[in-house]
């Protein structure tokens, strides 16, 4: 033990650590504090600030309250063992109160005649006097200086470890490291932070410390400043490494990766629209301008379109195939299931009839002879626009890609884009999603992105009323949807699937702060494509959506045609029912989220949400966008099943009051935290320690202003100052962000 702690590093088992113990460390384990180091980097999750000194006229039974004053009579009231009383009375000018301790005699000894105290506890008025049972006593010292009483950290427990402990612990590895951590901010750089930060708005007193005081100070804070320039720094120190990794990749992108430029023309451009049967919005057409001015570049363009469902993506993105194809080369629509990818194919099929574009469909079920032709067609340059779930296009041999095309990439974020190239160059990529990503987090999950948004919608798109459905309203409401049916339309039922465990996510906690501890979530294997009818829709429960279709057959809509969807089905039996509602052949669609993305049936203009609390604000606006496709109002009723909690049905409630998906996004945003909405480990970038990219929004634009800056003066971060930040990054985003060598 003696020398314990000149020997520890930040690898040192926890176990070893002054204290700990097997059993604790154990436990420790449980949340991944593993080593040393990872408890030296367990920041705290909040802090508990001493309440400032109340007046005695003030105090309120049972509320929390320090006072500061002088004992004024102290004395052992009652000696018998095991139930002794110390009782004093602490004045100071706004009156006097009265402490207790029971069995505590030693009391006696400290808290004497004449002292200055701090005493801070609950307190509850007996007879006329307020009285403090235990409480906290701190001592102010003799020249009337007030000893500062500590702001306490509160971190993340296990069960078994109590936050004392967690204290003792994390003091023990902060007492034998803090003073061996390398620092990463060179000190140019952290001065150039304050000064940029404090410009931004931010309230820093304290300039940016340096590592060892920070580590001590985020989690001993002498007082807020102290703690805020601490909290500042890590904050700092985690969005600039990111963004630093982002700016390198933004820049390899454009030096290193080879593109064809295809730009646009008017000539061109007026031949393009003119196949559009409607006057574009102002959003699509600013779209369409911004796009050809990327794909004229020789590098690729990596742009992401974002815009409510309805709000006319695909047309855009038809401009931009159609861009290349009139350049002669090819482009590929990606979509995320076989149904969308037929879709896509058929409006494309479409808009194209008259034209001598070329187009082909790779899905699963063609036969082999239909894929060898279809591949040979690709291969050859016959194809010009190829359309296909993203397995299948992966690995596909072109003739000469220029565009591709990715729809619906929420679900997909920078780790799994797929790399497709031909003849030694890359395509540009366009990246298509209804899901709203607030900039803070655009810059951040999709940081090497340009961002495009269509918030105009197309005129004459149908309006949706939405209801909050309570369970006594059912019968009515399915009357309603029998009226709609009777008047032609078509009505969605949607049932929630029961997530399969292998879905659940799995916490990761990276160590990043300091370089030699090693990062344990360096997993990237090459996970190129999801295709999410595997991945999703396969695995789902589909008990529910059964029984619910059965009764629905046989009883509510007998006298209808009912049809059943669901990530079972083979895919063949997927097409045939889709084309069957497509058809208008079936009048009630029953089926899981499989229709959430994109499903296009103009006739459909009724959907009934059941189990509506399982589903998130994004997912449910999703699916209500399959409703409004059409000039007819859409009617979507949400129902919960009676087992939702408060928050499950206020996010219901706001699900009905709020149209626009910019807001619902925030909204989910604010109830759920950004990691969650995006699923960190989906988006393919590590989950933030400490900082919020929605709360330190501040610091993340001056984060990326300072890496812009500083890859632009260094590309490589190759001089010697940034040496270690260099590996951090590296550790942290190499693999991930292909940046090359982890030298
Ligand atoms: P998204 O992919 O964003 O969900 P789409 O591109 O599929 O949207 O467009 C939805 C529907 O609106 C399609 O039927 C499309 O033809 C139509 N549409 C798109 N842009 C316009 C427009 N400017 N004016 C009228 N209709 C439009
Ligand atoms: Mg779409």
């Amino acid at each position: 033990m003696t020398d314990a702690s000149t020997q520890t590093t930040l690898a040192t088992p926890a176990q070893f650590l002054p204290g700990v113990g097997a059993t604790r460390a154990g436990l420790l384990a449980k949340i991944g504090l593993r080593t040393a180091g990872d408890l030296l980097f367990c920041f705290p999750r909040d802090y508990e600030f001493p309440a400032p000194p109340a007046r005695i006229d003030q105090l309120r039974e049972g509320r929390p309250a320090s006072l500061v004053g002088t004992v004024v009579d102290a004395e052992i009231v009652s000696r018998t063992p095991g139930r002794s009383i110390f009782g004093a009375v602490v004045e100071n000018d706004t009156g006097a109160v009265r402490i207790v301790f029971f069995n505590q005699p030693f009391r006696a000894e400290q808290i004497t005649f004449d002292r200055r105290v701090m005493i801070s506890g609950a307190p509850k008025l007996v007879g006329l006097r307020w009285e403090f049972v235990h409480p906290k006593v701190t001592f102010l010292d003799d020249d009337g200086e007030i000893e500062k009483p500590k702001i306490l950290p509160i971190y993340p427990l296990t069960d078994g470890v109590k936050q004392n402990e967690m204290r003792r612990f994390v003091a023990t590895a902060v007492d034998s490291l803090a003073g061996s951590l390398t620092e990463v901010l060179p000190v140019d750089l952290r001065d150039q932070a304050t000064a940029a930060l404090r410009d931004a708005g931010i309230d820093l007193r304290i300039p940016l410390p340096e590592i060892c005081t920070a580590i001590r100070s985020i989690h001993q804070p002498y007082d807020k400043h102290d703690l805020d320039a601490a909290r500042t720094r890590f904050v700092f120190q985690e969005l600039l490494v990111m963004q630093l990794a982002l700016a390198m990749r933004r820049r390899k992108l454009t030096t290193d990766l080879k593109s064809i430029a295809l730009p646009a023309s008017a000539m061109l451009d007026a031949r393009i629209t003119n196949r559009f049967p409607f006057e574009l919005t102002g959003d699509q057409k600013a779209a369409m301008k911004q796009i050809g001015k990327d794909m004229a570049r020789q590098f690729p363009m990596n742009r992401l379109l974002q815009g409510d469902v309805g709000s006319g993506k695909t047309v855009v993105a038809i401009y931009a195939m159609m861009l290349a194809v009139a350049h002669s080369h090819q482009a590929v629509l990606m979509a995320p299931t076989e149904v969308l990818a037929r879709q896509h194919f058929q409006t494309l099929s479409r808009v194209l009839a008259d034209s001598r574009v070329r187009i082909g469909l790779l899905c699963g079920s063609l036969t082999a002879a239909q894929r060898r032709e279809t591949l040979a067609g690709v291969a050859s340059g016959k194809i010009d626009l190829v359309v296909g779930t993203q397995a299948l296009l992966f690995g596909v041999e072109f003739h000469s890609l220029g565009l591709c095309v990715i729809d619906e990439q929420h679900k997909f974020g920078v780790r799994q884009r797929v790399r497709l190239r031909s003849g030694g160059v890359d395509p540009h990529y366009l990246v298509m999603s209804a899901t709203p990503i607030p900039r803070s987090v655009a810059m951040t999950i999709f940081g090497d992105v340009e961002l495009t948004t269509l918030r105009e919608k197309p005129p004459g798109r149908g309006v949706v009323k939405t209801y909050l459905g309570r369970p006594e309203w059912r019968s009515r409401w399915w009357s309603f949807v029998k009226e709609q049916l009777a008047e032609g339309r078509q009505a969605f039922v949607v049932a929630p699937r029961v997530d399969s465990p292998s879905q659940v996510r799995s916490g990761s906690k990276p160590t990043d702060f300091e370089d030699s501890s090693e990062s344990t979530d360096s997993d990237c294997d090459d996970t190129n494509c999801v295709d999410s009818e595997s991945a999703s829709d396969i695995d789902e429960d589909i008990s529910s959506v059964e029984s619910v279709f059965q009764e629905l057959k046989t009883e509510t809509f007998s006298e209808y045609q009912v049809g059943l969807l669901h990530g079972r089905l083979s895919s063949d039996e997927k097409q045939s029912v889709m084309e069957a509602f497509a058809d208008g052949e079936i009048d009630v669609l029953v089926s899981t989220t499989v229709i959430e993305v994109g499903i296009d049936v103009p006739n459909a203009t009724v959907m009934t949400i059941l189990g509506a609390q399982r589903f998130g604000l994004a997912q449910l606006h999703q699916l209500r966008g399959r409703v409004s496709r059409g000039n007819h109002t859409g009617h979507i009723c949400v129902f919960t099943d009676g087992t939702q909690s408060p928050e499950e049905f206020e996010r219901l409630v706001i699900f009905e009051n709020t149209d626009d998906g910019f807001d619902l996004a925030e909204a989910d945003f604010k109830l759920r935290g950004p990691g969650d909405v995006l699923g960190a480990r989906q988006s393919g970038m590590p989950p933030m320690r400490i900082a919020n990219v929605i709360e330190d929004f501040n610091v993340l634009g001056v984060a990326r202003e300072i890496a812009q800056m500083t890859i632009d003066d260094d590309p490589e971060l190759s001089d010697a100052k940034w040496e270690a930040l260099r590996k951090q990054l590296m550790r942290r985003y190499g693999k991930r962000l292909d940046l090359g060598d982890v030298a």
